[in-house]
C-alpha cells in the first residue's frame, strides 16, 4: 500500500515569509558587485584575446588565458530572448509574473537579468528591443536588471 502523501505544512500565523535570495560575492565576482553599488555594469576583457566576457570568472572561455582587465560596460544592450515567469521561487510570490530576459550586451557578451518597466506580455516584448540596465536593491547588493531603452524606437 502506497503511503499517502505528507500534508504541506500552514505557514505559521505572523511568521515572515521567504526571503529572496541575495548574490553573496566571491573572489571572482567582488569586483562586479562593487561595480553594481557605484551604479555600473563591470566586464572582464581578455589580455589573450581581446573579448569581453559574463560571467565574471578567472579564465577566459574562448582562449583560456587568465590575463583580464575589469571595464565599465555600456549598460546597453538587446532583448535577445526572453520567458515570462509564472511560478515564483520563494520570495517571489508577490512580483509574478515578471520577465527573465536574455540581453545580448553591446560589449558581445549575453546575460541574464529580469526586465522591468514593460509589461509582461508577449505583445510588448519585441525581440531585439533596445534595453538598458539600471539597478535595484536586494539586500546587500544591487542587482542588474534592464528596461525599455529611454528615447529608442519602439
Ligand atoms: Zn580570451
Amino acid at each position: 500500500m502506497a503511503a499517502a502523501a505528507a500534508p504541506v505544512p500552514a505557514p505559521e500565523p505572523g511568521r515572515a515569509p521567504p526571503a529572496k535570495a541575495t548574490p553573496v560575492p566571491t573572489p571572482a565576482t567582488l569586483t562586479y558587485w562593487e561595480g553594481t553599488r557605484a551604479g555600473e555594469l563591470r566586464l572582464q576583457r581578455c589580455g589573450g584575446c581581446g573579448r569581453a566576457r559574463f560571467y565574471p570568472r578567472p579564465a577566459c572561455p574562448h582562449c583560456g588565458s587568465v590575463e583580464f582587465a575589469w571595464f565599465k560596460a555600456s549598460g546597453r544592450g538587446r532583448l535577445h530572448s526572453y520567458i515570462i515567469n509564472h511560478l515564483p521561487p520563494p520570495g517571489f510570490e508577490a512580483d509574478v509574473p515578471y520577465v527573465v530576459a536574455a540581453v545580448e550586451l553591446e560589449e558581445g557578451p549575453r546575460m541574464m537579468a529580469n526586465l522591468v518597466d514593460v509589461a509582461p506580455v508577449p505583445e510588448a516584448l519585441a525581440l531585439d528591443m533596445a534595453l538598458e540596465v539600471r539597478f535595484v536593491p536586494r539586500g546587500q547588493q544591487m542587482l542588474p536588471v534592464f528596461r525599455p531603452a529611454r528615447g529608442a524606437a519602439a
